[in-house]
Order: C-alpha cells, then structure tokens, then sequence
C-alpha cells in the first residue's frame, strides 16, 4: 500500500493545500506531519510571539485533521533524520511539502530533496505561499525587479494566469498503525511565564479564523479601504498578516475572493479598495521576490552604499533603544505604536513606518535592531516581509522611499490620528489632552498639561530627541555616502 508523507510548515490548512492535494491524489495512505526544528531557521529564530501562534495554529490544524479522521504527527528536529526514520519504519514512498523562501530554509529543503531522492523516494515541492515563483517573474532584460511598480504593473498582467484555489478535502485516509506523535506541549511552545494575555484578546489563530476575517474583510473592509488603511484609529485593515505567514489561508484564496466579488481581475477599477488591497498583497509578493532573490539582504542593506551609513548598534546607545522598545520616547505616535505592539503582538503598517524612521533616521539606530525587535514581539513577523518594511523605512533597499525622506511624527499623527485617538487608546496617561496638543505635549501650555493631569517626567517623558536636529544630522550623514 503507498504511502506519502505531507510535511507541513507554514502551510496550516487544509484548503488550497497543493501539498495535501497530490499525497490525496497518489497514495493510499496519507502521514501529515509537522517537524519542530527551529534551529534549522538560524539566525531567524522563530520569536516569542510567533511560537504563541504556532502552538494554536498547529491545535486548531489537529482539530481539523481529527474531523477528517486523521491526526497531525508531531517530531523533533533535525528534519532530515526524522524523514528518514519516519520513511524507513512505515514504509514511505512520497513525501510532499509546499515551498518556503528564507534563505536558511530553501538550503535545508534543497539537502533533503536531493538525499531523499538520491535515496529512491519521490519528492514533490509545490507553491502555496505565493501568486507567482520568485523565478517566473522577470523584466525585460531577464533580471529580477528591484522597483515596484513595474513589478506590479508585470503580475497585473498575469493575474488572469491564476487558477482558482483547491477546495479542501472532505474526507482523510486512516493512518498506518504505530505512529508515535510528541504532544503539542511537549514543543514548549506557549511562554512558561504568562505574558501572552494580549495577543489571545485580540487574536485567533487558525484556518476558520483567517476565513472568518476575509469575510469580514470583503463584506466591511474593502469599500473603504483606500482611505481608512492609513488610519491606525481606525480598523481599516484585514489584520490577515499572521494568517497570511503561517499559510491558514493563500493569497489564491484572497485573489479568488476578491475576483468573485468583482467578475474578473481586469474589472477592479485603479485606486478602488479592492485594487489598493491587491496592491498590498503585490508587496507581500515583491518583498519574497527579494528575498529569494537577494538572499544576503535579510543581514544587509540592498543599497551597498548604506553598509557605510554609521548607523548606532543598540549597546551603543542603549538607553535610547529600550525607550523605543518600551514605548517611552516621549512621543506619542511612537509609543502608542510600541506598546500596541508589546500589547497585541501587531502594529498598523503606518505607525510601523513612523516608530521604524524615528529609530533609524532621528535615533540613528541600525534597521536591524528594530528588525529584531519586531521580529520577537510581532505575531505576523516574517523574514521577506520584515525586511523590506526595515529597509523601505531606512532607505537602504530596493524601491526604498528616498533617505531624505523621514518622517515627522508630529504631523503623520496630525494627519493620521486626526482626532487622536490612537494615542488615546495605547496611551492612556495622555487621554486627557485635546487632539491639537496630543502628537506633542511638550509643545502644550503648562496650564494645559495640568488641566490634563499631566507633568512631563513624571507622567509621560520629555521626547528623547530633538527632531528637527536629529533630522539634519541623519541628512549630513546621507551626504556623506550618497
Ligand atoms: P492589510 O492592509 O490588510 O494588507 C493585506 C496583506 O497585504 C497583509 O496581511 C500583508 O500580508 C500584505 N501587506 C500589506 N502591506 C504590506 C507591506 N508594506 N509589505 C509587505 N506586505 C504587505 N508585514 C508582515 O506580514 N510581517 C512583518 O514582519 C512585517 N514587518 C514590517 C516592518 C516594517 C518596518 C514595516 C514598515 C512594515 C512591515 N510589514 C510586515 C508590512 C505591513 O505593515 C503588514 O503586513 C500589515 O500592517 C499587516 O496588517 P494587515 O494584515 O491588516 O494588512
């Protein structure tokens, strides 16, 4: 009797699942097995909101799998030898899995496809994570993209290329006798001491989850979302980011969502809520273009000019950096941002432009601090993602927005939180001061502060910088290597 294994990864669903799809086609029984080796993802270790989510997407995947009448499998790392012993006991003829684009990651699955095959097995690798392989898009002169926008303009032409999603199957094959599995809480996943209050308020991991929110996305989102997606006060947003990294949904599912609401691709009208959505989505698959492309950028800037920019390490200035991890700058927009982010384990992608350009430009601290950060505490961290969010926001990367470009956080909250009530919400001590003075208390009158229950020091402190010349220092220094 044939048997296949389907190794998942981010891959936690079982619709639109191409790897599950052909084991279903090809063999008798079916092994769905998940490997916990995440010393196989060095140096990006999975941070500690992102093995929160683990833990209840690998759950809520179980569940699904046991209606099914099956199970998921659990195992230790390293990966290699676990498939080889798995393979040898049960007999496996086919092991399937559906691809990833970190650096570390293609190098481990390209070592275990060749020793396996090499070893008699067939194994099979499939997109699910993407609308287009890295390697299918190409501009004129044969090169990758490094801009976005005739990136976008080439997937737009294509998007008609796309098939719909695979539903998910209805039923499971038994699995064969003697299948040992480790329990979930063996993984040690979830944190031994309980900090994880905030992400379970404001998220649920899993496939119904993501499903629930593109639904919600599609019935309350998007008709606004041209507008309402720069307004951190706002939920203006799908919040589909963790869902999207940990794959409980495709971007095939989206697209095809979007497309049933709109007829055909060509149909979404330019500047629409649809359009400017599917135009984030076009990041997403931009940023894992660069990635797979330019493996080196997950540790240094795409632009090699920047590798002379004299950026600060943390233990440089250490006190400057845990005032930005702590949401204690002093200023407002950025220390809601921050602490929504310690809170909820996300942050609005405004608010993560502004608190990443205070950092690099005002506080001249390196991307890659706040990237580890970010990478620790957000439950959507992801390599591709992350990166292109650092260097866009530094001005190191591809397409990036011009060094000379930083961002004034008074005035993005001005515009942003117009009635301020972001900051409100993530900072409580300022609740009280009205929205002209909110984005820069320092600058209100002291009868206001006080009427406003405020002395800063005391309740909320002083800015950490002075922007206007922490402004033209980081332009001093861009003149420098430009
Ligand atoms: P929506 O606005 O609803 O967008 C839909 C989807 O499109 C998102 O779920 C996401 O998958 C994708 N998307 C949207 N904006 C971007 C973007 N700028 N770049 C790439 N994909 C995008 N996103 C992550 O998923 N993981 C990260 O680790 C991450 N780090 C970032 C760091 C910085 C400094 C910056 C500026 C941005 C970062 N982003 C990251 C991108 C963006 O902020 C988030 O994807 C977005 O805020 C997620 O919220 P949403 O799902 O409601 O987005």
């Amino acid at each position: 009797m044939s048997c296949a294994i389907v190794w998942f990864r981010r891959d936690l669903r079982l619709t639109d699942q191409p790897a599950l799809h052909a084991a279903l086609q090809t063999c008798e029984k079916v092994i769905p097995l998940y490997i916990h080796a995440p010393e196989e993802e060095a140096p990006w270790l999975p941070g500690g909101a992102s093995r929160w989510w683990l833990h209840h997407s690998l759950a809520n995947l179980d569940r699904h799998l046991h209606d099914l009448s099956s199970r998921l499998i659990i195992a230790r790392g390293p990966s290699l030898q676990t498939l080889q012993s798995l393979i040898r006991k049960h007999r496996v003829s086919h092991l399937y899995w559906n691809r990833l684009y970190d650096p570390s990651l293609i190098a481990r699955d390209s070592a275990i496809k060749k020793q396996l095959s090499a070893e008699g097995l067939h194994c099979e690798s499939f997109n699910a994570a993407l609308l287009f392989e890295p390697w299918d898009i190409r501009n004129k002169s044969d090169q990758p993209f490094r801009v976005f926008t005739p990136f976008w303009r080439h997937y737009l032409t294509q998007l008609s290329l796309i098939a719909p999603p695979i539903a998910a199957p209805k039923t499971l094959p038994s699995l064969p006798k003697g299948l040992h599995s480790l329990s979930l809480s063996a993984l040690e996943l979830l944190p031994r001491i309980a900090w994880d209050s905030g992400l379970a308020a404001h998220w649920t991991p899993g496939e119904d989850s993501a499903l629930r929110l593109l639904d919600r996305c599609r019935q309350a989102i998007i008709e606004d979302y041209a507008e309402a997606r720069d307004r951190p006060d706002l939920a203006g947003t799908s919040r589909l980011s963790p869902h999207l990294h940990f794959g409980e949904i495709s971007p095939r599912q989206i697209l095809h969502a979007l497309r049933s609401a709109n007829a055909q691709a060509s149909a979404f009208a330019a500047d629409s809520g649809t359009e400017t959505f599917l135009r984030q989505l076009g990041w997403r698959e931009f940023a894992h273009h660069l990635i797979y492309h330019y493996p080196h950028t997950d540790q240094s800037p795409l632009s090699p000019k920047f590798a002379q920019y004299p950026w600060a390490w943390g233990a440089q200035q250490p006190a400057e950096l845990q005032a930005w991890t702590n949401g204690r700058t002093g200023i407002p927009i950025v220390d809601a941002g921050l602490r929504e982010l310690w809170h909820s384990g996300w942050m609005h992608n405004r608010v993560r432009m502004i608190v990443a350009s205070l950092l690099t430009k005002n506080l001249g601290i390196h991307w890659l601090e706040g990237a580890r950060w970010f990478w620790d505490t957000l439950v959507d961290a992801d390599l591709a993602n992350n990166t292109l969010g650092w260097q866009w926001t530094a001005g190191c990367g591809a397409d990036a927005a011009p060094f000379f470009r930083i961002f004034n956080p008074i005035r993005q909250g001005e515009r942003f939180d117009p009635q301020g009530d972001y900051v409100r919400r993530w900072v409580p001590e300022l609740a009280q001061l009205p929205a002209a003075h909110i984005h820069a208390p320092w600058l209100a009158n002291k009868a206001l502060l006080k009427t406003a229950g405020i002395t800063l020091g005391e309740h909320y402190p002083w800015p950490i910088v002075d922007l206007k010349a922490s402004r033209e220092q980081a332009l001093l220094n861009w003149n420098e290597i430009k």
